[in-house]
Parts: structure tokens; sequence; C-alpha cells
């Protein structure tokens, strides 16, 4: 056995520790050389054979192999870790001169925004905003609204009712009887916005719509009063001047009563298919409160007098952002709602 051993195994060592591609096969390179079982030890276990004065050479080479290979094995493995730290960089890497994606913002629904409109347009005119339950009796829905039992325009409500005999509103006028039993009696300015109920689906119907309802009632308070307000809050929504137009109507909590229609803002009163041909379109329907109505939550009705008017939100919000079908608002169609953000 000669010096060319040595220089045989330093080859292939060497040779192994530079074609590694990662830390684990470097280390099976250097188990494999310098492992307790290692051709490093196998070679020192031949230096019993030799002859003796031939020995420390011998082991001075395989020491100095040893060490050779320990500080190759050494600088491969800070390269090999270099590069896999660079490879990991990479997969985390965040290309800042990219363009941002951006947010994607939801938006207020239309319904939403009408009725907050509403709603501003009257708080700034001096009313208070009342709520009542969307789950009501037959007293409240009706009988204190001057509608009894077998009044005709209990058909016309198409109630939803419950099993328990108590019925979803149909409109938010209840909310008039609750506020003024709440707050004992008049001056009272005040408007209800809510959800109510009727079994009712179509083009311009659907089973929960909202509305608005407004109620004033104190000393000498007359028609006037109720065409003034009307007026001005018709002006404030559709943001210009608008022909109005009273007409007699029927309701069983207000005397008189009247639909409150205003020139067809699609063809300025030309006529067209929104306003069916009349140049006109229904807006809201209003009257003075019935005395029967004042005397039934304790309200002397010969020194005080009112006006009530009842608005539906679907049917403004149709008008002032020309939308033809109703059900538009309930479809949840991204495509129809984003145009409202
Ligand atoms: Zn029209």
């Amino acid at each position: 056995m000669g010096t060319e051993q040595v220089d045989q195994i330093r080859r292939a060592a060497l040779g192994a520790i530079e074609s590694v591609g990662d830390a684990q096969e470097l280390d099976a390179v250097r188990v494999e050389y310098l492992g307790r079982k290692g051709r490093v030890k196998a070679l020192l276990a031949t230096l019993g054979h030799l002859p003796e004065a031939e020995r420390p050479a011998r082991g001075e080479a395989i020491n100095a192999l040893k060490a050779e290979l320990a500080a190759a094995l050494s600088a491969r493995h800070v390269v090999l870790s270099g590069a896999e730290r660079k490879r990991a960089e990479a997969r985390a890497a965040v290309d800042v001169t990219l363009p941002g994606r951006g947010e994607v913002a939801g938006a207020e629904h239309p319904l939403k925004t009408t009725l907050k409109r509403i709603e501003r347009l009257f708080v700034g005119a001096g009313f208070e905003v009342a709520e009542g339950p969307e789950i009501e009796d037959e007293y409240y829905n009706f009988e204190a609204l001057n509608i009894p039992p077998d009044h005709p325009a209990r058909a016309m409500h198409d109630t939803f009712y419950l099993a328990d005999g108590r019925l979803l509103r149909t409109h938010t006028s209840p909310v008039q009887i609750r506020h003024i039993k709440k707050i004992g009696g008049p001056p009272v300015w005040m408007i209800s916005p809510g959800r109510v109920y009727r079994r009712d689906s179509d083009l311009t119907h659907t089973p929960m719509f909202h509305q608005i309802e407004g109620l004033v009632i104190d000393e000498g308070i007359h028609m006037g009063h109720l065409k003034w307000v009307l007026g001005e809050f018709i002006k404030a929504f559709f943001e210009c001047e608008l022909d109005l137009r009273f007409r007699p109507s029927y309701f069983p909590f207000t005397e008189p009563s009247a639909e409150l229609d205003v020139a067809c803002v699609r063809c300025d009163g030309a006529g067209c298919r929104v306003c069916s041909g009349s140049g006109w379109l229904e807006v809201l329907g209003c009257g003075m409160v019935h005395p029967r109505v004042l005397a039934g939550v304790g309200i002397d009705p010969e020194r005080y007098t009112g006006f009530a008017f009842g608005m539906g939100v679907e049917r403004l919000a149709m008008l002032r952002y020309r939308v033809e079908d109703l059900r538009r608002f309930f479809e949840n169609d991204v495509r129809f709602l984003a145009q409202f953000a």
C-alpha cells in the first residue's frame, strides 16, 4: 500500500463534495469519508501493517487528508446553505414593483341610501324618528287606525297572519299610535321608517317593502301645512322643481285623504312608459288625521288637528334612480348594485 491510495481517496472525496446538490447529500459524503466507519478511519487502521519507519510519514499524510476533507466539507456547506437561503428567499419574495390589486369595496344598498336621505330631510325640518315592531297585533295595525274588524280596507292590505293571531305589519302607521302613547300627546312631529309586509308580488310590488310614515299633530295644523311640507320634501328629494297634484283619495285613518302626484320625472308631463302616458306619477298618500284616530289615543280632536303621510321607499328610489322593475332591488345582483356605489 502506497501514498497513491491516500491520493485516490482525496480525489474521490473532493469530487464527491463538489458534485453534491444539497446539505443532505453533503452529509452523506462526510459520513462515507470521515465517519466512525469511514474510509479515512479504515486508512488509519492500515498503519499497523506498515514497517515502523514508514508509519509517522503515512500517519501525517492521513491526518493532512482528514483536515483537508473537513475544510472542503465545511466550505461546500457554506456554499450550499447560501444557495438554499437564496432559493427560500426567492419563493417568499414580494415584487414591490408590481401594480397593486386594490381593495374591492362594498357599497350601501340603494334602498338604504334612499331611506337615509329621506330621514335626513325630515330630521332637518324638525321631525323625530320613531321605530316600532314588525310583528304587530290587530289593535295597532288596524283598530287604532280606524279600521275595525269588518272594514273593507282590511281586505286591501293582503295581510300575513301569524298562528297566534298577530300579524306582520302592513304599514308603518301603527308606529304613530305607539309613539303618541309613548310621548303622551301633542305636539307630535315624527316619521317612522321601516319594513312592511303584504301578500303581493309583481313588477311594482314585493312581499316586503319599505315605508316612511310621517305624522304632525298640534294646535292649528291644517291642509296648507301638509301641502307645504310635502312640496318642500319633493323638491329637496328630487333636487328640482316638479309640478304637484293632490288628488282626492280614501284612507280610513285620514279625512280628507289625498294622493300626491308629481309630474313624471322621465317625460316632464308629456306622457311616457314610466307614467303610463298620464304625465303624472303617484308618490305618496296623505291626509288630515281622522278625528276618531286622535280620540282613540286620548287627544281632543276639537283642540288638536294633524296631518299624516306615507310613502314607499322603493317607489321613490325607482323614480330617483330610473329603475323600472322593483324586484331588481331584492335580487342581490352585484352588477346592478355596483352602479349605485
Ligand atoms: Zn312620463
